[in-house]
């Protein structure tokens, strides 16, 4: 009997293990870590064999194959070792695809991920796909597989899955941006973390779909040296992008698609905001009408789409102030899209772990756009140094119940608040969900 092991038993190793013992295979689980409880019942519930808090060898290296969490990397000297002793090391997407016929609708990226798939799932599903979401986001595509057919996948990608993937097929993939990230797991050479992204397009054919923005600094050069077979489509930041003919684009007020048909909506009936979530909004528009789905339904779903939780997701309003919880924006470059996106005055709450954050680039639209600024961390004098000097009214907290009280304080009806921390949020918080839910309860109770 062929035998797989699975190292590390989260969401995907769990979910392998289930579908590799369906399909005859001998499995061993091992993780380094300690294993959920949750986890440890699935594999009991099915009689797998499992290990925590070690790796034996003896066990790993005698399977034929192995299927590894996309957490650890490829440098893990048993991962090594595997490799050269000439054993398959694959992803968790690249085995369960083996066993399904279903479509793949992949989505990569360095931001917006989550949202777009999470749009593209919403869409698909809406027009009555039979459709499994998976990746990153929810149940592991694994172990739904293992439990039934389904006629689309909308799966999330990230550099580290597609780094194990090497037959896996996209019928229609997104890439959506690439900016520098996790370069300690690329050698911190950028050409390795954007050939890990390029990954998504290997093995697609003149049949297959590539859905890309044209306002990146990368993908566009990337595509002109390689050979490549796809149907490829661009969304682009305006109708005309240099040499290229966009398929989606913004035009006077309307949002404008031109492949694979005509699609046409205004900019103001989306229900998600800022030019961030444009991109998000045309990739899926591009990607879901490829895949069949008609303008109509395209139409309603990018009007009524709720958002993703913890991103730019409006809370309540209170004392006529709106309260929006943007906690996952971790760093620079979202907090400045959040605050980009706002058109009344904002009291904006940021701090937390900072990352060695410049906050230069925040400083103009802050004194365009704030009426006052609410530090949240344990040490608040780095934005001190960086913003104090702009003259806006500044309070200094140091947990969520002090800062939504200043928040309260600070801003006039008609204002928003904006939780959009630009940093991480370990220093107060268990995770930035945490942080988020602190910031959504205590809203909540503001007086109406
Ligand atoms: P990911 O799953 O890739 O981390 P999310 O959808 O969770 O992406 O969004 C994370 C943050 O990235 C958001 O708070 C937003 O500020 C920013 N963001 C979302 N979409 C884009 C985009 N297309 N380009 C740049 N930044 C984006």
């Amino acid at each position: 009997m062929a035998k797989i092991a699975v190292l590390g038993a989260a969401e995907s190793g769990v979910g392998t293990a289930v579908l590799a013992q369906q399909k005859g295979y001998e499995v061993f689980v091992s993780d380094m870590g300690k294993i959920k409880d949750k986890y440890k019942s699935v594999l009991d519930a099915h009689g797998l064999s499992w290990e925590e808090g070690q790796h034996t060898e003896r066990e790993i290296l005698s399977a034929d194959e192995i299927v590894k969490s996309p957490g650890i990397p490829d440098t893990a000297p048993l991962v090594a070792e595997a490799r050269r002793r000439g054993i398959p090391v694959i992803s968790e997407i690249e085995f369960a695809a083996r066993y399904t016929h279903a479509r793949m609708l992949c989505i990569t990226g360095s931001n917006g991920k989550t949202t777009t798939t999470s749009l593209i799932y919403h869409i698909l599903k809406t027009a009555g796909f039979n459709v499994g979401l998976g990746g990153n986001i929810g149940q592991s595509l694994a172990l739904q597989v293992a439990q039934g057919e389904r006629d689309w996948y909308v799966i999330e990608l990230s550099s580290f899955q597609l780094d194990n993937m090497y037959d896996f097929r996209a019928d229609i993939a997104v890439l959506l941006n690439i900016t520098p990230d996790h370069l300690d797991r690329y050698d911190f050479c950028m050409q390795n973390y954007v050939d890990s992204k390029l990954r998504i397009l290997q093995n697609q054919t003149a049949n297959d779909t590539f859905v890309y923005w044209a306002g990146d600094e990368w993908i566009g050069k990337e595509l002109a040296r390689r050979n490549v077979q796809s149907r490829v489509l661009a969304f682009a930041d305006a109708p005309e992008a240099g040499s290229e003919h966009p398929a989606a684009y913004p035009e006077a007020e309307s949002l404008v698609v031109n492949h694979p048909q005509h699609f046409e909506m205004p900019l103001d009936a989306l229900s998600l905001s800022g030019r961030h979530n444009l991109r998000n909004c045309m990739a899926a528009a591009i990607a879901t009408l490829s895949a069949g789905v008609s303008p109509e339904v395209l139409r309603q779903c990018l009007s009524d789409f709720p958002g993703v939780e913890h991103r730019l997701e409006k809370v309540c309003i209170a004392g006529g102030i709106t309260y929006i919880n943007d906690s996952k924006a971790t760093n620079v470059d979202a907090c400045y899209c959040a605050l980009e996106s706002m058109t009344t005055p904002v009291v904006l709450i940021v701090g937390g772990k900072d990352k060695g954050n410049d906050y230069a680039p925040l400083r103009d639209l802050i004194s365009r756009k704030c009426r006052a600024l609410v530090y949240l961390g344990a040490d608040n004098s780095k934005l001190h140094s960086a913003f104090d000097d702009l003259g806006l009214p500044v309070a200094d907290t140091d947990s969520m119940q002090a800062c939504v009280t200043a928040c309260a304080s600070l801003a006039q009806p008609g204002d928003v608040v904006l939780l959009s921390p630009c940093c991480a949020s370990f220093d107060l918080f268990k995770n930035m969900e945490d942080r988020g839910e602190q910031f959504k309860a205590l809203a909540h109770q503001l007086p109406k």
